[in-house]
């Protein structure tokens, strides 16, 4: 019998099944793409053979749908036969009513969403927890959403994955809808904005003009204009010019916009100059990397805001043993309240908490060195050491070094600017390649198992 076979019974342990099923999940992609995507998951109930789940919003629903429903149903249908289908449901605004404690412990509580826009109602500044490494963007976001379209105009949110700047972005769009609800915020991310683009003019080729002239007037008209991860603006003229466009009508007629990125404009390939220079015409606001003190306080934060109960060392172990991203420091407290829970423990303590994490550990204790990463991945992709080390721009010397920067970054606790001395490049570069490499394996299968096959090599399996 399969190992992950349960005897059926009329009713199964969903908590437990899912667990099982995310542990699965979790082989297939990166642990980015994971707690990104599959991370906000929330069991909801079984109606017959199909599982639901709750996603907090529509886009991420469509996304989870698209690149990732198979693999949920395939690890679901291994751990639990019955289970054949799933579901994803946006749930509505109202506060979660359930009164099982258990359940509040480990549930995280849905965000709430304004209805008529795309903000995540807890990204907040009231939730947003304020250290030296990111006291001067906040302070910049506080004076933009305070007076939209009057203080720096554009603000330009840089610095490393996972450290708030989505949160910031949010937060402005909050506060605004919130206290000046007269105003048109938009919040689009750049790869939303490209393919808008992309589709207007598809469609103006076609004759269609109506969705052009609506994304044109879309823009036009709004007073607050908030666009995520402008590193990834493509190299495409006509994407490049529509920004170009926008943002110059916008900052004529003195609406705000707002823009992050994990690049400073200089750092972003390709970039028409023009559109640099507008980038870099206001204020850049860095967050830089958290402190302990501060960590412990998000972790702090987080917990109260989603009723964990935690003792106090074991938030600092957490804190210690996270990464210079937050992102990864939140779940990493979700997967120790998870397991305390699941031990049946009501308190998170640093005993369960060790045991919850105690794998992430072993991985960082064992054998693997980033040379040991790059002799595998020059072995599988059969390539010189020095050609990999090398500044040789060939894609089949690309690909393996940005493979190999994610891996290190992915299996050990090296810091970026380190992973970028080895290459020869600056940190930027490494988060741009573990960047690219995470969404390539989230939309490319085969290049996945690639990339784990590798993985499992250096580990010695
Ligand atoms: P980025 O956009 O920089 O990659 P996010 O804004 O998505 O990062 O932040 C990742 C996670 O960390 C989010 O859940 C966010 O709420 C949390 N976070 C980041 N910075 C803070 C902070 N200063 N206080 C509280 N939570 C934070
Ligand atoms: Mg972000």
């Amino acid at each position: 019998m399969d190992e992950y076979e349960y005897i059926s019974s009329s009713q199964p342990d969903l908590e437990k099944i899912w667990k099982e099923a995310s542990f699965l999940i979790q082989k297939t992609m990166s642990s980015y793409s994971y707690d990104v995507w599959i991370g906000t998951l929330k069991i909801v109930e079984l109606r017959g053979n199909t599982l639901i789940l709750s996603t907090p919003s529509i886009s991420s629903k469509n996304l989870i749908l698209k690149k990732y429903k198979n693999v949920i149903i395939d690890s679901l249908n291994k751990v639990h036969s019955a289970i054949t289908s799933v579901e994803l449901v946006v749930p509505s605004s109202e506060e979660d009513t359930e009164d099982d404690k258990n359940v509040q412990q480990t549930q995280t509580t849905i965000p709430k969403r304004n209805e008529s826009t795309s903000f995540n109602a807890k990204f907040t500044f009231e939730n947003f927890v304020v250290g030296p490494f990111n006291q001067f963007a906040a302070a910049a976001a506080k004076a933009v959403a305070a007076n939209p379209g009057k203080s720096y105009n554009p603000l330009f949110v840089w610095g490393g994955v996972g450290l708030g700047k989505t949160h910031l972005l949010h937060a402005i769009g909050n506060y605004i809808i919130e206290n000046n609800p007269s105003l048109k915020v938009i919040y689009t991310t750049t790869n939303n904005f490209t393919n808008e683009v992309t589709a207007a003019i598809q469609n103006g080729k076609k004759g269609i003009n109506d969705t052009k002239n609506e994304f044109i007037e879309k823009y036009r008209t709004c007073d607050v204009f908030i666009i995520d991860d402008i590193q990834f603006i493509i190299n495409r003229i006509s994407t490049q010019s529509s920004f170009f466009d926008i943002f110059n009508e916008l900052i004529m007629s003195g609406k705000q916009i707002v823009i992050a990125s994990d690049k400073m404009p200089k750092d972003i390939e390709p970039l028409e100059e023009r559109i640099r220079s507008r980038l870099e015409s206001g204020l850049m606001a860095d967050v830089g990397i958290p402190d302990i003190e501060t960590k412990i306080a998000i972790i702090n934060k987080k917990a109260q805001l989603e009723r964990y109960n935690i003792t106090r060392d074991a938030v600092e172990y957490i804190a210690e043993m996270s990464k210079t991203n937050i992102r990864e420091m939140e779940g990493l407290l979700s997967c120790a309240v998870f397991y305390s829970n699941l031990i049946g423990s009501s308190i998170t303590t640093l005993e369960t908490t060790k045991q919850a994490l105690k794998d992430r550990i072993t991985e960082d204790n064992s054998e693997i060195d980033p040379n040991k990463v790059i002799e595998c991945v020059c072995k599988f992709y059969d390539i010189k050491k020095d050609d990999m080390l090398g500044r040789k721009r060939n894609q089949e010397f690309v690909i393996p070094r940005q493979v190999a920067m994610y891996l290190i970054d992915d299996l050990l606790p090296v810091p970026l600017k380190a992973i970028g001395d080895i290459f020869g490049k600056n940190h930027a570069t490494v988060i741009h390649a573990r960047n690219k490499i995470a969404e390539d394996m989230a939309n490319d299968k085969k290049f996945a198992t690639r990339v784990n096959d590798i993985r499992q090599m250096i580990k010695g399996k």
